[in-house]
């Protein structure tokens, strides 16, 4: 006997399906079907999906040469927290019953564990981890998000959040707010836009309408982005898996924003992070431990990363795994690298993100800060003074008398040397990008002292091993580790998941 190690909500999956299907006695018979349809690696090479090596709208995607230089699992040594959870995964063990699965309709206790009434399965020993593998005085916060779970960070401008894997293969969703105003958030429409739809190391992420400005610099980035598939959510649970109750990135970030007052209609599209993506499908996760993507603010922030709650789609290989979050200080190295972005992306006249202006954050922490070659650095330029930093809630960029809004704006004239008079974006006060003198007043974001996490579904995470019945040497055939993931378990879930929901056949987004 073999084990299948999935979760609660996972055995629940494999209930629905072979529920549906007169023709599936068991889990073995499903597992048996499952292991003699997957594809021989050998067989399958040349249509194996390596989404860091096929061909893409970049030559080079971000974190081709490090994924090739780093095979998998090569830095899982050097993690300590990684080597922990390797030696006691996330959630409580179980044996269950499988006759219990096969028949599982039949049980009104199916969804609760045996543990079920644990007041909460956090697989990591802290809530906190600071052992590694960032340390030093540049780290102002460290959090390690459990699986379900997501968390609202503040990055102040000048400051890097870094989301990095522990053991690989996680998706991580992504929001963004502007402290300063709730009402500006990241635009993933317009970032992809403008940035294509896998925004990588040196892309601008954008903010949406009225004010349409850059609001972080992605750094670095070691793994694929994904700005083409919408968040996960009830709905897509209950069309395409028959589930119901179950964890997704809808009522994780949903959560996880609460902390903030961010009501449920506030949280926006998602920007995914580590998660591969091509012509509309969702390929296998190759993000490795270590890898990571990092962020420079622009302005305050509200970061809210979240574990992506997908456990059924090739988004992390069937699984639901730990992520580190950390905000630092900004190096003078990011400040340029930030600079450089922004230059490039907005480069054209667009007015320049505060913490670029003469006396912003980075332009006093920046050694490139006000070059002459710079137009948005100059120390003739009236519109960048210390005075249109423009961050506190009574921000006078909002104002009508705001001079930096004003017909008269120096910074907005055709005169101005850095703003072509070509462009129709540089002239005057009415140009595209001035927000309307009608704004509502600024809605700061501010931390409720009161908040308690109350992230649902949790139990369901439970890992629990499956007794099957399996032909070991076929397994052996087709446990592509490159495919699948890095040990045994993770191949035999992954060839017996994906088969079930093929077999479902109500899901298209899987490659
Ligand atoms: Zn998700």
């Amino acid at each position: 006997m073999a084990a299948l190690r999935i979760n609660d909500q996972q055995r629940e999956f494999l209930a629905f399906v072979i529920a549906r299907d007169p023709a599936l006695t068991s889990l073995t018979a499903l597992v048996t079907e499952a292991l003699t349809q997957a594809p021989h690696p050998a067989r399958a090479a040349h249509v194996r999906t390596d989404p860091l090596t096929a061909a893409h709208d970049r030559a080079d995607p971000p974190g081709a040469a490090h994924d090739r230089a780093n095979p998998p699992g090569a830095r899982l040594r050097d993690d300590p927290l990684a080597a922990r959870l390797r030696a006691d995964p996330p959630g409580a063990h179980i044996r269950a019953d499988p006759a219990a699965i096969a028949h599982a309709d039949d049980n009104p206790d199916r969804a609760e564990p045996a543990h079920g009434d644990a007041p909460h399965p956090n697989p990591l020993p802290d809530a906190h981890v600071r052992d590694e593998p960032v340390r030093g005085e540049r780290v102002r916060a460290e959090h390690v998000l459990a699986p379900g779970t997501g968390k609202a960070v503040e990055v102040r401008a000048g400051e890097v959040l870094t989301v990095t894997q522990i053991l690989g293969h996680q998706c991580v969703d992504l929001n963004v707010f502007t402290l300063a105003d709730r009402h500006e958030r990241l635009h993933v429409g317009r970032t992809r836009g403008i940035a294509g739809t896998h925004p990588g190391a040196g892309d601008v992420l954008w903010s949406n309408t009225p004010w349409e400005r850059p609001i972080a610099v992605i750094l670095r980035s070691t793994a694929r982005t994904d700005t083409t598939f919408p968040f996960c959510s009830r709905l897509i649970y209950s069309a395409f898996f028959g589930m119901h109750g179950r964890t997704n990135c809808e009522q994780i970030q949903q959560e996880a924003q609460r902390e903030y007052g961010l009501l449920p209609w506030e949280m926006h599209e998602s920007l995914n992070l580590f998660m591969s993506t091509e012509n509309g499908v969702i390929q296998r996760n190759t993000a490795r431990p270590g890898d990571h993507i990092a962020f420079l603010a622009l302005h305050d922030l509200l970061m809210i990363p979240n574990v992506c709650g997908d456990d059924l789609t090739n988004c992390s290989n069937f699984g639901l795994r730990p992520v580190r979050v950390t905000v630092m200080a900004a190096t003078a190295d990011d400040h340029e690298t930030g600079r450089r972005a922004v230059a490039r992306a907005a480069g054209l006249g667009l007015p320049s993100p505060a913490p670029f202006r003469r006396g912003g954050a980075m332009a006093q922490r920046s050694p490139c800060s006000g070059s002459p070659a710079d137009p948005a650095r100059s120390p003739a330029d009236p519109g960048r003074s210390p005075a249109n930093s423009a961050r506190s809630p009574a921000d006078p960029a909002r104002s009508p008398a705001d001079p930096a809004r004003s017909p008269a704006d120096p910074a907005r004239s055709p005169g101005d040397p850095g703003r072509s008079p070509a462009d129709p974006a540089r002239q005057g006060a009415s140009g595209r990008l001035d927000p309307p003198a009608s704004l509502p007043a600024a809605a700061r974001l501010q931390r409720d002292p009161a908040y308690v996490p109350a992230y649902p579904y949790l139990a369901r995470l439970a890992t629990i091993d499956v007794p099957v019945a399996l032909d070991a040497a076929r397994f052996a055939e087709v446990r592509d580790f490159a495919r699948y993931g890095d040990d045994d378990a993770s191949a035999l879930r992954d060839i017996v998941l994906s088969h079930a929901i093929d077999r479902l056949g109500a899901f298209p987004g899987n490659a």
